[in-house]
């Protein structure tokens, strides 16, 4: 057994210290990036968010929604083949937004078959909770093989090593996260994670040494964890809670004392499980909570609090363009980031105007 004494930091251990900018407006700053992926080849522009292939985010609606403003949306791996072609036949442009998501069973690769078959989105991502077995990399391996053309988003890992390994072994973008999530379990029952910051920071080196790209996974709760996600290094940052409990969403509506709420659950939960495979294995503890959440509304309202939020911090380092945000960037290490006041306050507010 061996202790690192160096400390990890996650998103609510720093702030991003300001700079002297000669920005006039945050309308002026661009959110788009653009990346040319190292195996794929391909050249992708827009606005690198991405709704996580949860069930409950990762719907079609969403990314009909997210689309309008150029964002991804990971469909999640229960989809099923009609209702790919029914998107696609209400418009064929729409699934340039899209990731088609497999696991690494044999009948998560035939699905996937017959959705590339006839869809033709161009990234697929891999998503497993533990990117580290032998398993997963050389399910990787085979899916470059098989898809030379396709992006792949391999994950999830959380340390250098690997993350470089999964990019040699034919990922374009590497998945950064375990443990952070607002749904996920897997630190209290398993003792496992890393703190997502020092993760991003890591990975991104890594990875973007041998031309591969990062997607940060988990753990933003606010803009500006976004924005610090971006600043830390990352090419693209999922959100599955952030995005959650929203008109675009899947899951039941519960009306509780006169307010609505909408389900929201971990893809590892019970909840998850029952749902999509019926039974929990015996030797399998959920990994998972579900939770009864504020409905929202419509996605679109939070999207603008996201991007605005993001230009002004653009503005407040000097970054004209989201590509130079890192660049730009000190992360300051703090013991406090906001006043919590008025926080229980809010929460109510919250779910009186929704
Ligand atoms: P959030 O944005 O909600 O903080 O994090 C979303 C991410 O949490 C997902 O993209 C996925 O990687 C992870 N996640 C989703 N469901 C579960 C779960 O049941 N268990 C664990 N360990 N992680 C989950």
């Amino acid at each position: 057994m061996r202790i690192e004494q160096e400390i990890k930091l996650d998103f609510k251990d720093v702030l991003i210290r300001p700079k002297r900018s000669t920005l006039q407006t945050r309308a002026d700053v661009d959110l788009t990036r653009e990346y040319n992926f190292k195996h794929s080849k391909f050249s992708w522009k827009g606005i690198p968010i991405i709704a996580s292939n949860m069930d409950h985010v990762g719907t079609f609606a969403m990314a009909k929604s997210l689309a309008k403003h150029q964002l991804l949306t990971a469909i999640d791996k229960f989809a099923s083949l009609s209702e790919w072609k029914r998107f696609y036949a209400g418009d064929q442009q729409l699934c340039n937004y899209c990731l088609a998501t497999t696991g690494i069973k044999k009948e998560d690769d035939e699905l996937l078959e017959r959705i590339l078959d006839v869809i033709p989105t161009p990234f697929i991502c891999i998503d497993v909770a533990n990117g580290y077995t032998q398993r997963f990399v050389d399910c990787v391996m085979a899916l470059r093989k098989k898809y030379p053309n396709k992006t792949l988003v391999a994950g999830n890992v959380v340390t250098a090593e690997m993350a470089e390994e999964l990019v040699l072994a034919g990922a374009d973008i590497v998945k950064v996260g375990i443990g952070p999530g607002s749904v996920c379990t897997t630190r209290l029952k398993t003792g496992v994670g890393y703190p997502q910051l020092s993760a991003i920071i890591e990975c991104a080196d890594a990875v973007h040494g041998l031309g591969g790209h990062l997607c940060a996974d988990g753990g933003c709760a606010a803009p500006g964890d976004i924005a610090k996600a971006f600043a830390a290094g990352s090419d693209f940052v999922m959100l599955g809670g952030m995005l959650a409990g929203h008109e675009e969403c899947l899951g039941e509506k519960i009306q509780e004392n006169g307010q609505w709420f909408m389900r929201f659950y971990g893809m590892s939960s019970r909840e998850a499980m029952m749902k999509h495979y019926g039974r929990i294995n015996p030797y399998r503890a959920s990994e998972g909570r579900s939770v009864n959440i504020p409905y929202r509304g419509k996605v679109e309202y939070t999207i603008l609090d996201i991007l605005g939020g993001l230009r002004s911090t653009c503005t407040y380092v000097g970054a004209q363009r989201l590509k130079e945000l890192s660049k730009r960037t000190t992360f300051l290490r703090v013991t406090q980031q906001l006043n919590e006041v008025f926080s229980a306050f809010q929460v109510s507010e919250l779910i009186s105007e929704s």
